[in-house]
């Protein structure tokens, strides 16, 4: 668009501004915000609603799973997660209905409590910084903000977050004692940590008690054939002297349900130890019958992957819908790059500098609700205005082409408003 002249842009904004009051007089109300999965989607795992039915509420091993006590886990649960995470079964704990409560959970303990390797709790530190990779997920940032931990944000490569810009930092400040990390289809790039990058990641000289927060939310949430070899975080980190550095999260909730889902928490011999030690006064044990359910409904590793793959037949679509729309719409005006990714549930929008904000409160007011501007970075603040996070799963298809075709409308508006107000 920056190419044209004063004179073409003038008759490209009267167009796009015609087409956007068409679309506010429609009056319609979309929600393209958060990745959540569709009803359709739900119904994969209708058969937990009757699971783990009348009379069964033992594991393998004959124990009544209706009373208190096992606090790691069922193992057979365990063990069908243990393999795509890349977790041996005895350092994997499957607990309760949420990765993120589990994330959080562990910063408090280690505010607190300090981690093992640490010479005091985090709380006793003038500050704690976390580094976020940026673009992020906006409810981990979140976690932070609440607890005064100080954010600095690292720029995404197409293989993770920049390493050598970690290093340094790592090197250089010795307050830093996390890191978020989506190692596969991350939210909202998709990009796949490389093994380069984790390598980095787990040997790079830092403070002692440092820990990487392993968000491996999406491992088994492919759209093509194309699957990245499941890395094994753990062992790579104790291959370079660190065994302790990796804290793994997991969760059921894009498997089968968001809300009644199994999360999942691996690491080294000790961090399990220590987590342990401190939801033993937290709780006597997670929702067994509700890991039984899971169990009977996955079955094992392949049954995960069968599972997956009628996810994967219902998000094809609705991704392959949001690249050849952005393509037909944004394209042709230079407007908007976008990433195509190969599994997870978002899509990365990058539009020209300083007009994301605009581009998102255009679709608001005409009905067409997106992730706000700037939630993809610590304290809602991309300092370039341009990246938004597109969540296509939720809508029916017909519906996320409505929605798309509208949000790119109020794209091309904002972008030709910036542009003539430039001139
Ligand atoms: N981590 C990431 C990267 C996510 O995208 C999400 C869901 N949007 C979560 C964690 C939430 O996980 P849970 O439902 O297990 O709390």
């Amino acid at each position: 668009m920056n190419e044209r002249s004063v004179d073409e842009l003038r008759a490209l904004h009267a167009d796009f501004s015609a087409q956007y009051d068409a679309l506010v007089a429609r009056g319609l109300k979309l929600d393209l915000t958060r990745g959540k999965p569709s009803a359709e989607q739900l119904d994969l795992s209708g058969g937990l609603l009757s699971l783990p039915g009348e009379g069964q509420f033992r594991d393998q091993a004959g124990t009544d799973l209706r009373n208190y006590g096992g606090p790691l886990g069922l193992p057979e649960l365990r063990s069908i997660f243990a393999g795509p995470l890349r977790v041996p079964v005895a350092q994997l704990l499957a607990l309760g209905n949420s990765s993120l409560n589990l994330m959080h959970d562990v910063i408090v303990q280690a505010l607190l409590h300090g981690v093992p390797d640490g010479v005091r709790p985090w709380s006793r530190e003038d500050t704690v910084t976390f580094l976020a990779p940026v673009p992020g997920y906006d409810r981990h940032f979140s976690i932070c903000e609440r607890y005064g931990i100080r954010m600095i944000a690292v720029p995404m490569t197409e293989e993770g977050p920049d390493p050598e810009v970690v290093r340094s930092l790592l090197a250089t400040d010795p307050t830093i004692k996390g890191m978020w990390c989506v190692p596969v289809y991350s939210n909202p790039s998709g990009v796949v940590y490389s093994e380069r990058i984790v390598r980095e990641l787990v040997s790079a000289p830092a403070a002692p008690d440092f820990r990487l927060f392993w968000d491996n939310a999406y491992a088994v949430h492919h759209l093509t054939d194309a699957r990245p070899e499941p890395l094994d975080v753990l062992a790579l980190a104790a291959e370079a002297g660190h065994p302790n550095r990796p804290l793994v999260f997991a969760s059921t909730s894009k498997v089968t349900y968001p809300g009644s889902g199994v999360a999942f928490f691996g690491s080294s011999p000790a961090n399990i130890d220590w987590i342990v030690r401190n939801m033993s006064v937290q709780t006597i044990g997670p929702d067994k019958i509700n890991q039984l359910r899971h169990v009977q409904l996955l079955r094992d590793e392949a049954g995960v992957e069968a599972h997956m793959a009628h996810h994967r037949a219902i998000l094809e679509p609705k991704f392959n819908a949001v690249d050849a729309i952005f393509r037909e719409r944004l394209a042709p005006f230079g407007a908007g790059s976008w990433t195509a990714p190969a599994g997870g549930y978002f899509v990365s929008l990058d539009v020209a500098d300083g007009c994301a904000r605009r581009a998102v409160a255009l679709a608001g007011q005409a009905g067409i609700a997106v992730t706000p501007a700037g939630a993809t970075f610590p304290y809602g603040d991309d300092p370039r205005d341009r990246n938004i996070r597109i969540a296509p799963t939720f809508p029916a298809l017909e519906e996320l082409g409505t929605a798309l075709g509208g949000f790119s409308t109020a794209v091309l508006l904002a972008e030709t408003e910036a542009l003539l107000a430039g001139r």
